[in-house]
């Protein structure tokens, strides 16, 4: 059987640009497939099902993590979100390779359950330009942008546990970074013997 494909996590607060950076890194590299997820939000604007996520039902979804069906899951501002471990593993075993775009507790399951994952964590320049970037939205009353910074704050916690940090100062370059992640690790000898 061929190679086995790479896992990577990517991660990063609310704010930060990690989905603008993983859809330019997605055009560019074809040799990288992003993961659906499952949810219990509802759909926002043009989001499909089984394109942008699998959208359940609170019930469906504490049916699958009855049946052992998540690599992740965890719930963030009130909804359940979830990586299904089956289709993951299915392109894996076929020698490609599939990004995960989840949040930091779910990071962290997959960091302990698939220690190989590369993990990537995308770091603001700093929570005063966090701050700005989340009011710059417009869309969300002070309190909700309250929230999401201390849900940023704790998130921030966790990046020294990432083997990567990008930071998001400007956009061309993180996705410059992350081009160079991909490419590192495609050429990392993995069967290094240690003298
Ligand atoms: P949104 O509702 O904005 O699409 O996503 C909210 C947060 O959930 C984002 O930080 C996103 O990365 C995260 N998320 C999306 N899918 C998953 C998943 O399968 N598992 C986990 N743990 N988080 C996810």
């Amino acid at each position: 059987m061929g190679k086995k494909g790479q896992l990577y996590v990517f991660t990063g607060p609310s704010g930060t640009g990690k989905g603008t950076i993983l859809g330019q890194v997605l055009e560019r590299d074809k040799n990288v497939f992003l993961s659906v997820s499952a949810t219990t939000r509802a759909p926002r604007g043009e989001e499909q099902d089984g394109v942008h996520y699998y959208f359940l039902t609170h019930e469906a979804f504490k049916e699958k993590i009855k049946q052992g069906a998540f690599l992740e899951y965890a719930q963030y501002v009130g909804n359940y979100y979830g990586t299904l471990e089956a289709p993951v593993d299915q392109q894996l075993a076929q020698g490609r390779d599939v990004v995960l775009e989840i949040e930091v507790q779910g990071a962290m399951q997959i960091h302990n359950k698939r220690p190989d994952a590369v993990m990537v964590f995308v770091a603001p320049p700093s929570m005063d330009e966090l701050e700005r970037r989340l009011r710059g939205r417009g869309t969300e009353s002070d309190e909700k942008v309250q929230g999401r910074l201390q849900t940023a704050r704790q998130e921030m916690g966790f990046a020294n546990r990432f083997d990567y940090i990008i930071t998001n100062d400007r956009l061309e370059n993180a996705v410059a970074d992350l081009l160079a992640v991909l490419a590192a690790e495609r050429c990392r000898n993995r069967d290094k013997i240690d003298k």
